[in-house]
Order: C-alpha cells, then structure tokens, then sequence
C-alpha cells in the first residue's frame, strides 16, 4: 500500500462538528469593489459559520481540537486571552456543545489607558469593557471566567499553566488550549479546512482567487492557509498569494508563529518545508499596537459597513480590511485580481468600544 497523501492524512484527522454545513459562504462584494475602483473583492464568511455564540475563526479550529479533547476523556476546557478575547469566548461556547466545563484566563492585553497615533478609549467605554461583548457571552453561557493582570502576549502563558494545575488540583481533567489556539499541533487545522473548500467554490463561481487577505495575530488562521497554499503548490496547482495582515503590532513575533506553526503543520502531513517567502505578514496596518483602532482602521470598517453592511471590529478585521483597502487602492493588488477577503469574525468586540461610529 502506497503512504497517504498530504490531503488524506489531513482528511483523516478526527473532527467534530460545530459549524453549519460547509463551505462557508463567499459573497462579493460589489460595492465595496466599485468604491475603489481595482481589484474584484470576495469575502469568506467565517464570522458567520457556526451557531455557535456566532462562530468565527475560533470555532473552526477547535472542531480539531474537540475531538482530541473528548478522545482524551478532558472535563474541562481551559484557555486563555484578552477580557474582550473572542477566542475565549468560542472555547465556552464549543465547551457547552460538548458538555464539558470551561475555564478561561482573560488578561489585560488591550491597554486601556491608550497609545499614541491610536482612538482614545473613553470613561464610558472603560466603565463597560470587562462586562459587554465577548466576556459577557462567556459569563452568560456560564464558563468560568478569570481575570487576571498580565498584558498582551501570544506565547505560551504561565497563566494558562496555572489555571490548568488549578483544574487538576480539584480533580478536573483540563485541556489546555493556548491563545488563539495556535501553538497546538492542530491548531492550523481549522483554516486549512476552509482553505480546501475555495478551489470547488471557484468552479461554481466561475472565478479564481489569485489573492487572499488575512488578519493574523496568534497566528494559526494565517498558517492554515499558507500550508493551504503550499498544499497546492505541491500538487501542482495554480499558485496563489496569501497575504496576512499583521493586527498584533508584534509583528516579528507574529511572522515567527506563523513560520513556526506552518511548518509544523506542512511536516505533519508530509509536505515539503515552508520557505520564509511564503509566509508574508504586512505591518502597516496594525496602528502600532494590537487592541487599539487608529484612524485608518475606523475609516476602513466605515468603509466595509457603508456599503455592504459588512462588519469588521476594531481589534482584528478592521486593521485587515484597512490592509485590503490600501492594497486595492494603491494597486498593490492589481486591478485584474479576484482578492478573497476572509472574515474571520470578531463583531462581538465591537460593542466594547462603542463610541466607535
Ligand atoms: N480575527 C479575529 C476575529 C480573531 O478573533 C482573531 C484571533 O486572534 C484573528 C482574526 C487572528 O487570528 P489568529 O489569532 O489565528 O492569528
């Protein structure tokens, strides 16, 4: 018997669903595209992909993670984040659809108190953040939720560790998911699956997808679709670009997590190395500082709101799509392009920072 492919090894990693059927939905965005002027723009709709405490990026990946979690025979699900953290929130809500308990440690990873060239935070907002949005679904579907003081950091956490001997210390038997997801082995598994779905979604479309735009952070999203790219590459498919939108305003250490779980996830299933070149992390619009929105981020999620009613936050796809608009705009993206847009959520943040309009 000959060994598995690259895409069978994939496909046979166990899965457990928690999203509406698949594919997710790509929509274009005519609009928007006739707004700028170039390239034809295209979003997948991963913020809408689950019924889940509306979905998101989060809840793809961890139909991976899941699965391992109940095959183990874990009680708990323990993760980490910021207090507005959608990851956090999705781990609770993917928690309550397996029957298993959540704890989840919310740093403060957005500085409040603000950062130069950012949208200042009013009293108001300041008053509400750690009640509205995410941390209140969190609350709401009953997880176990723990602030503490530590600041923004997409490493592996000693909050984290705590919170997982704290588990174990009451007998629990906690699964660890670190920030994101990411730095775990199936971490990129998520958006490589949605990846997969793009090249018969083209058939039906009529249209190839010559550029895609991504946020990245933890960095597992952008990874899965660079392995997604290369998966191609290796089987000698049309090339096409992957572009990540640096929103963590770290971005050396964002492009080394990408590099690193790329490359991980690209050995596991027998592809040959990721080079540097193909991860392509752009920091220009990350407004210096992850968390924060700065004026080019507002005007971006205007933009996306006005003419499609397409919503980006202030925290992750508004500085993604402040990058699609310039790339477009500036003819980075040449106007001959079909750019795909993946929305990978992030609405329920919006409301901590109300004044935002
Ligand atoms: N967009 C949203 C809405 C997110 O919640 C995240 C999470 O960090 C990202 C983008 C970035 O994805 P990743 O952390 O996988 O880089």
């Amino acid at each position: 018997m000959s060994a598995p492919t690259p895409r069978e090894t994939f496909e046979a990693i166990p899965r457990k669903t928690l999203t509406f059927p698949y594919p997710t939905h790509i929509q274009k965005l005519e609009r928007l595209t006739k707004r700028l002027g170039g390239a034809t723009i295209w979003a997948k709709r991963e913020d809408c992909n689950s019924p889940l405490a509306g979905g998101g990026n989060k809840v793809r990946k961890l139909e991976y993670l899941a699965a391992d979690a109940l095959a183990q025979g874990a009680d708990t699900l323990v993760s980490i984040g910021g207090i507005q953290s959608n990851h956090t929130r999705a781990v609770t809500a993917v928690a309550v659809a397996c029957g298993l308990k959540a704890v989840t440690v919310q740093e403060q990873w957005v500085p409040l108190d603000g950062f130069e060239g950012t949208i200042p935070i009013s009293e108001t907002e300041k008053s509400v953040y750690g009640l509205v949005g995410n941390i209140q679904l969190s609350r709401l579907m009953g997880g176990d939720v723990r602030l503490v003081d530590a600041g923004f950091g997409i490493e592996h956490k000693p909050s984290l560790a705590n919170a997982v001997e704290d588990v174990k210390s009451k007998g629990g038997k906690p699964y660890a998911i670190p920030a994101g997801a990411s730095l775990h082995p199936l971490g990129a598994c998520g958006l490589l699956r949605s990846f997969l779905e793009i090249e018969a979604q083209e058939k039906e479309l009529g249209v190839f997808f010559d550029t895609i735009v991504v946020c990245s952070v933890t960095g597992s999203s952008h990874a899965g679709l660079v392995v997604g790219a290369a998966l191609e590459k290796f089987e000698g498919k049309k090339p096409r670009k992957v572009i990540g939108i640096d929103a963590s305003g770290k971005e050396e250490a964002t492009w080394k997590q990408v590099h690193f779980i790329a490359s991980s996830t690209a050995k596991m299933l027998g592809l040959p190395a990721i080079e540097d070149s193909e991860v392509v992390l752009d920091a220009r619009f990350n407004a210096g500082i992850y968390g924060l929105a700065d004026e080019a981020t507002l005007k971006a999620i205007k933009i996306a709101a006005e003419t499609e009613a397409f919503i980006t936050d202030q925290v992750y796809e508004g500085k993604s799509m402040a990058g699609l608009i310039s790339l477009v705009e500036s003819q980075e993206i040449p106007s001959s392009s079909n750019v795909l847009y993946i929305h990978l959520g992030g609405q329920n943040a919006l409301n901590a920072q109300c004044a935002l309009a």
